[in-house]
């Protein structure tokens, strides 16, 4: 029979020989082999992105966090001490292990440059600088200083903001107070938390 050390260990256990053939306890290694894989995982919660209910997961890590150890999401599970779930996900929810650990998942910036067929990868200071750039220039060209009736308005009408349902009540606030300054008055969030 071709027998692996787990289920060696497993075998003779079970059966009683273990212990008294080699005269230790192997109790402990017994319950090791009956525990679950998430046993040894970093807890890390988090908000499913997919809808605006916003779920909350608890994503499971494996990685002692030591600098030549790469960690690896292996599980995510609806949290049970959250209000809006309490534990539950619907089956897009519950696939967010495949989404994180997906080869094509986006890692990086991305740009289709006008008439281009293909998105090109930039770097992240490339992003900010562009994004600023054309707010910048839209601003400029759209603010509207006084209405058709010679009100002041001193609004931005060519630029709009939408939040996500991963975003914190921090970062709401400043983009809140952010698009404000900039005059800009279109702005939602898909999240309903
Ligand atoms: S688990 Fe389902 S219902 Fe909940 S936020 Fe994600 S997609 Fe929406």
């Amino acid at each position: 029979m071709d027998l692996s050390r787990r289920t060696f260990i497993k075998t003779t256990v079970v059966g009683g020989v273990g212990l008294s053939a080699f005269g230790f306890d192997l109790a402990p290694v017994y319950a090791q082999t009956q525990g679950l894989k998430i046993d040894r995982t970093t807890e890390t919660r988090s908000t499913c992105p997919y809808c605006s209910v916003s779920c909350g997961v608890i994503i499971h890590t494996i990685g002692d966090r030591a600098k030549n150890v790469t960690p690896q999401v292996i599980h995510v599970e609806g949290d049970p001490d959250h209000p809006i779930n309490r534990g539950t996900l619907c089956p897009k929810g519950a696939s967010l292990e495949d989404d994180i650990n997906n080869d094509r998942r986006l890692l990086k910036p991305q740009v289709r440059r006008p008439g281009a067929q293909d998105w090109e990868d930039i770097s992240w200071d490339q992003a900010f600088n562009e994004i600023g750039a054309w707010v910048k220039k839209t601003r400029e060209e759209t603010f509207v200083e006084k209405d058709q009736n010679g009100y002041t308005v001193n609004r931005c009408e060519g630029i709009g903001w939408t939040g996500g349902c991963t975003d914190t009540n921090e970062l709401n606030y400043l983009a809140v107070k952010t698009m404000r300054s900039l005059g800009v008055c279109y702005f939602e969030t898909q999240a309903r938390v």
